[in-house]
């Protein structure tokens, strides 16, 4: 009876697991192509401080573009980045972007901030990871402190969740900073908060769409604004996406936002232009926007 039940069950599974294989062959393939042909790119948005306006860092921001006119954001491909060889070579070919985008800036004398550059689960297999990306920062001729990396909880419950303590030790001690992206959607372990150098908690925007209107989001940004201060570190509020969530979360002494009420994710040459007109004016006319209301 068992052998007549898993004759069934192969019957059964069989074609989704070769569906899935295949749907992984192909994938594989046209990544790897997307490699070759250059089109996997870092878009970038920034970290605007709702006390000055002013632009405190930016977030790099993976996109496939197949095409000027056909980009793709990650959730299209999550599938790579979740597959250990494929997050490896995506993320290694963003750094080399990534670094590459922040020197042109620095040496042209645009102040960029820190550029945060978002880490998968999948990267921390590479128990060497921290030595990879401080080698790639060397090789592009850009000091460390130049870069946050942002994890997001999920790193904790990988196979590689052994890997994580050390490897963010070691980048965190050449100048890196740590922000904990999402914070509040994954398994909110407070003990990370202790014991690993975290210095920027990102709230997720879940949290921030409503952020008016539903009691229950109010608490808890309020409770994670407090909580950060309380620790010594910084919180960034995503998704915003109007002026009075703008207005909102400035009373509520939340520093740093990011959403698209100041800024899309914007490709590279397009970020060149925009902190090529930055200055006061800029800054003074972003806090405008949103202070009248
Ligand atoms: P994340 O790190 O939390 O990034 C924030 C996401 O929110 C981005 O989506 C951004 O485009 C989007 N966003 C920003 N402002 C607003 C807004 O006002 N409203 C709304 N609705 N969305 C906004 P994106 O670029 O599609 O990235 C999604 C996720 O994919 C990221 O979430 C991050 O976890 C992951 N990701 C992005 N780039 C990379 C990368 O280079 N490597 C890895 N491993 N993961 C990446
Ligand atoms: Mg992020
Ligand atoms: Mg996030
Ligand atoms: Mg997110």
């Amino acid at each position: 009876a068992a052998k007549q039940q898993g004759r069934n069950r192969a019957v059964v599974y069989a074609p989704a697991m070769r569906q899935a294989v295949l749907e992984r062959v192909a994938l594989n393939r046209a990544m790897r192509a997307a490699l070759a042909e250059d089109e996997i790119v870092p878009y970038y948005q920034p970290k605007v401080s709702l006390v000055t306006g002013r632009i405190e860092g930016l977030e790099a921001l993976v996109r496939w573009r197949r095409s000027p006119h056909s980009v793709l954001s990650p959730a299209a491909f999550e599938a790579a980045l979740t597959d250990p060889e494929l997050a490896v070579l995506i993320g290694e070919r963003m750094v080399r972007k990534v670094s590459t985008d922040v020197r042109g800036w620095i040496e042209a004398g645009h102040p960029c901030g820190r550029i945060a550059i978002n880490l998968s689960p999948a990267q921390f297999a590479d128990g060497d990871l921290a030595a990879t990306l401080l080698r790639q920062f060397h090789a592009a001729g850009v000091e460390p402190i130049h870069f946050d990396v942002e994890i997001t909880e999920t790193v904790f419950l990988g196979r590689s969740s052994d890997h994580v303590a050390p490897i963010l030790d070691e980048l965190y001690r050449a100048g890196v900073r740590i922000a904990l992206d999402d914070f509040g959607t994954g398994y909110a372990g407070l003990i990370h908060l202790k014991q690993l150098p975290i210095d920027t908690i990102k709230i997720d925007q879940s949290f921030v769409k409503d952020i008016e209107r539903d009691a229950f989001d109010t608490a808890i940004v309020c409770a994670v604004i407090d909580l950060g201060r309380n620790l010594g570190m910084r919180v960034v509020a995503e998704g915003l996406e109007t002026a009075g969530q703008a207005r909102f979360l400035k009373e509520k002494r939340c520093e740093l936002a990011q959403g698209f009420f100041f800024f899309r994710p914007l490709d590279g040459a397009e970020m060149t232009e925009l902190l090529r007109n930055e200055g006061e004016e800029a800054a003074a006319a972003r806090l405008a926007a949103f202070e009248a209301g």
